[in-house]
């Protein structure tokens, strides 16, 4: 008999997922406040149901993709204490981006009641999502991260257990910091090289077979028209936007604080973002976050 999931968050990230369920023999029932994004998860297979309550009835796992940390204890404990509802038996997957903190809040109250829960949040954009290749950075109990493998893999093509609860956000903000370090540091470089009468296409093959070799510079440049593909030449369209980026390094931030932990390079590139935001007419919050570039160049 097929599993059946409650998928609660149908947004550019969770209606790829859900989708990605449905095909690999999930039953998934899909809630969203959004009318739109519950009649797309409906035309990808899924029961749409009009309340996150109704959503976790008799299900084996709850998987959530959300906005952010005060929401997701909103949906679990305080506002519709989805926890209460949740069968037993079943596991929770929280793959939002949230603060540790948050995680373990849920994780604390989901062990009261006897719900096992595991932290779960992803690398890899929307693209990602729907093509089902994101990375999982699952923070729970061996036993937990062994039960929730199906349905990460159904969704996934990396899947990693970084600890117990929280751990999987701790990674995930760490591995976010060191990209906005090396975007905003490549877009230095290549610009400093553009400056200096240089094309930013050889400068690029030169340091990609040199020692700056990073991941912005192999597979995000973020110079318009040295690659094609991505946001850079689509006037950096689609991706991943500057206020999660921002997001992430707030969170980056507020993990340092706790920890007592420095990180001077990444407040950098979070005071870099924040510049970059506010720069310009438009909202830059909105652009792919490899538009940093734009924060170096100079006007024609
Ligand atoms: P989104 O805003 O597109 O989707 C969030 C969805 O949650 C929306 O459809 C919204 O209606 C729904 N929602 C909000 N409150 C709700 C509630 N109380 N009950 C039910 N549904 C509710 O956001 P997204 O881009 O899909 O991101 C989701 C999460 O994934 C975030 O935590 C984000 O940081 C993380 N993330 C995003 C990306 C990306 O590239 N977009 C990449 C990695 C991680």
């Amino acid at each position: 008999m097929s599993k059946t999931v409650a998928f609660i968050g149908l947004g550019n990230m969770g209606g790829g997922m859900a989708a990605n369920l449905v095909k690999a023999g999930f039953e998934v029932n899909a809630f969203d406040l959004m009318e739109a994004n519950l009649k797309a998860a409906a035309d990808a297979g899924c029961t749409p149901v009009d309340c996150a309550k109704k959503a976790v009835e008799g299900v084996d796992y709850v998987v959530s993709m959300l906005p952010n940390g005060p929401i997701v204890e909103s949906v679990y404990i305080d506002g519709d204490q989805l926890l209460q509802f949740i069968p037993k038996t079943a596991l929770v997957l929280d793959c939002s981006t949230v603060a540790p903190a948050n995680s373990r809040r849920v994780g604390a109250q989901a062990e009261k009641l006897g719900v096992q829960f595991v932290d779960a949040p992803v690398s890899g954009g929307v693209a990602a999502a729907a093509a089902g290749t994101l990375a999982f950075m699952v923070g729970g109990s061996e036993a937990n991260f062994e039960r929730a493998e199906p349905v990460l893999q159904a969704m996934g093509a990396n899947i990693f257990r970084a600890g117990d609860v929280g751990a999987g956000q701790v990674a995930k903000i760490c591995n976010n910091m060191l990209l906005a370090i090396h975007m905003s540091g490549t877009a230095e470089a290549l610009q400093l090289g553009i400056d200096n009468g240089l094309d930013p296409k050889v400068l690029s093959e030169i340091m990609l077979k040199s020692s700056g070799c990073n991941w912005s510079l192999e597979k995000y440049n973020p110079v318009p028209g040295v690659m094609e593909g991505v946001p850079a030449s689509n006037g950096y369209q689609g991706g991943f936007m500057v206020d999660l980026m921002l997001k992430d390094l707030s969170l980056a931030m507020e993990a340092s604080v706790g920890s007592k932990s420095s990180i001077p390079m990444g407040t950098a590139a979070r005071n870099l973002f924040n510049l970059h935001k506010n720069s310009g007419d438009s909202d830059k919050g909105m652009q792919d976050f490899s538009s940093i570039q734009q924060l170096y160049s100079k006007p024609e």
